[in-house]
């Protein structure tokens, strides 16, 4: 087999999806504990970036119990590689995360005993669903007394219509937790506290070891034993297939802080989550294991460095491989572009990568030129799809405190909007700046990372805007008269683009009445 077709088979690229407090952030740690959360031989130069400072930026997402810097950690274990693409955690950043949902062969489900299905999951599994990701289950926090494991998985699958085939079945739970019992391998796996830092799992005993009883108790084991028949009896076995197709989750349970469990669970994961698929263009299927490298941006970040207020497009490698310095076509734009010094992460440090296949994200410099949904190839003009936009609903004028400062405001919304959260405009009639955002959050979240990353004090207050439409009119005459006659309700957005920012919605449905040549467009990126 090609080089290419080794390494595209060993990635193993997922999300993890969760309500926020489930424990996605401890699980991901002791993930990356047990990868080694090491480079690569061979596919990275060790030239280190700084890494990254833990900014007041940090401090707001703790208080609102968020997290914004969603990140891309790629880590070996055994004989693959596994990209884990992290998902922010609030609702107000859930088009973030659908992006990110786009990017992923699998996913990681995340559930805490005690509060079983919450709606943050039942959200993110739609999205899941849409794209028939395989999903794996992982019932944490089994240190604490919690649900009946019976009940939670009836609840996952009457809540969330998935069949549940456990893998792990718990050994009590709370302080009577014993261990999980492995249902394919018929192993018992006693908990020890004490080893939450450590790669090593615990002790292993098959379920029929005269020593068992001593170990658990006479009473935890009988209870053991009558559950395994019932689950046994009443719930499905693993069946690859149905898991790959998305109709089956199998089950772990554990401890993540305990770290307990969580290696079954890897060791599962690697063995059977799917390798990269294939990915649809407007035109036709991509399969990874093609030679020519494509892929496409589902996620832009300003600032991940605050030292080097840098921006960085992350691009997902569909099919081929990416090579350090070559050159990449931009379909969007129909330009050639230079990749250079692209980026890999690596838990928090960041490497400069000489070579990415399918299923591996990097990240590209982006300086203002590259927009989420782009797609890049080695000439094809294919278009990949499935990368939703989503149009704002909220509008706020950014007013400045200082006024002098209005170089630094305009090019801090112009960059934080490139992220994809938030859409800026400019009015051809006056000197506001406009704000559209799919959620009231988004705007406590500029004005605050403005005063740290762009040292701009600013509020954001309401204006008469009910919903923006990008224009597109390919008759050059009827589009002067439009612009002329429309001038007061139009803008530009960071990129230059025309757009109709309606002061009510009524006011849209008339002027679009009145100009049946023009198209109006709810996101930019279809105008
Ligand atoms: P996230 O919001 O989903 O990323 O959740 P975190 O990983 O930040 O965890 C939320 C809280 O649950 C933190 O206080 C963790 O220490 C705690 N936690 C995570 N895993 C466990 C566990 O296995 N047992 C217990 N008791 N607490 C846990």
């Amino acid at each position: 087999m090609s080089i290419h077709l080794t390494e595209t088979a060993r990635r193993r690229t997922f999300a993890i999806i969760s309500h926020p407090d489930a424990g996605k952030t401890t699980l991901t740690e002791k993930l990356l504990l047990f990868g080694g959360a090491i480079q690569m031989a061979g596919s990275v130069k060790s030239r280190k970036a700084a890494r990254h400072a833990t900014s007041d930026w940090m401090a707001l997402e703790k208080e609102r119990g968020i997290s914004v810097t969603s990140s891309v950690m790629q880590f070996p274990y055994e004989d693959r590689i596994v990209n884990l693409l992290d998902t922010p955690g609030h609702a107000d950043f859930s088009e973030d995360t659908y992006r990110v949902l786009t990017a992923v062969d699998s996913a990681l489900m995340v559930i805490d005993v005690a509060k079983g299905v919450e709606d943050r999951t039942i959200k993110l599994m739609e999205v899941c669903r849409m794209r028939d990701t395989p999903v794996m289950t992982f019932i944490n926090k089994l240190d604490r007394e919690g649900r009946s494991p019976i009940d939670l998985l009836d609840e996952v699958e009457s809540v969330l219509k998935i069949a549940c085939a456990p893998i792990t079945w718990p050994v009590g739970m709370g302080s009577r937790l014993k261990g999980v019992y492995h249902l394919l391998d018929d192993e018992v796996h006693l908990f020890e506290s004490g080893k939450n830092f450590t790669r090593q799992d615990s002790t292993i005993l098959k379920l029929d070891d005269p020593t068992l009883e001593s170990r658990i108790g006479a009473e935890a084991l009988r209870e053991l034993r009558d559950e395994l028949e019932l689950v046994r009896g009443a719930s499905h076995p693993f069946d690859h297939a149905e898991y790959l197709a998305g109709k089956q989750t199998p089950v772990f349970f554990g401890s993540a802080v305990n770290n307990f469990g969580v290696q079954l669970l890897l060791d599962f994961f690697v063995a059977h989550a799917p390798a990269p698929k294939g990915h649809a263009t407007q035109s036709r299927l991509v399969q990874a294991t093609e030679d020519k490298m494509s892929g496409f941006v589902f996620k832009i970040q300003a600032n991940m460095d605050p030292n080097h207020r840098d921006r960085v497009a992350f691009m997902r490698i569909c099919s081929g491989h990416y090579e350090q310095g070559m050159k990449a076509f931009q379909v969007r734009t129909g330009k050639d572009v230079k990749f250079s010094n692209a980026l890999t992460f690596m838990a928090s440090d960041r490497e400069i990568v000489e070579r990415a296949y399918p299923g591996d994200v990097i990240g590209l410099h982006n300086h203002g030129t590259i927009s989420i949904g782009d797609t890049f190839t080695e000439g094809e003009p294919i278009v990949f799809t499935g990368i939703p936009n989503f149009a704002p609903e909220l509008f706020r004028r950014a007013r400045l405190k200082d006024p002098l400062k209005m170089k630094q405001l305009t090019k801090g919304l112009a960059q934080l909007s490139e992220e994809g959260a938030t859409q800026f405009f400019k009015p051809i009639m006056s000197n506001d700046l406009i704000l559209g955002a799919v959620g009231t959050l988004q705007f406590d979240v500029v004005a605050y990372r403005l005063k740290d990353e762009y040292g701009v004090d600013c509020l954001f207050e309401n204006v008469q805007v009910a919903t923006a439409r990008w224009i597109v009119c390919t008759d050059e005459k009827k589009l002067q008269e439009f612009k002329d006659k429309q001038a007061m309700n139009l803008a530009h957005d960071a990129a230059g683009l025309l757009v109709y920012i309606a002061p009510t919605r009524v006011n849209l449905q008339l002027t679009q009445e009145r100009w049946p040549d023009v198209q109006f467009h709810a996101t930019r990126e279809h105008a």
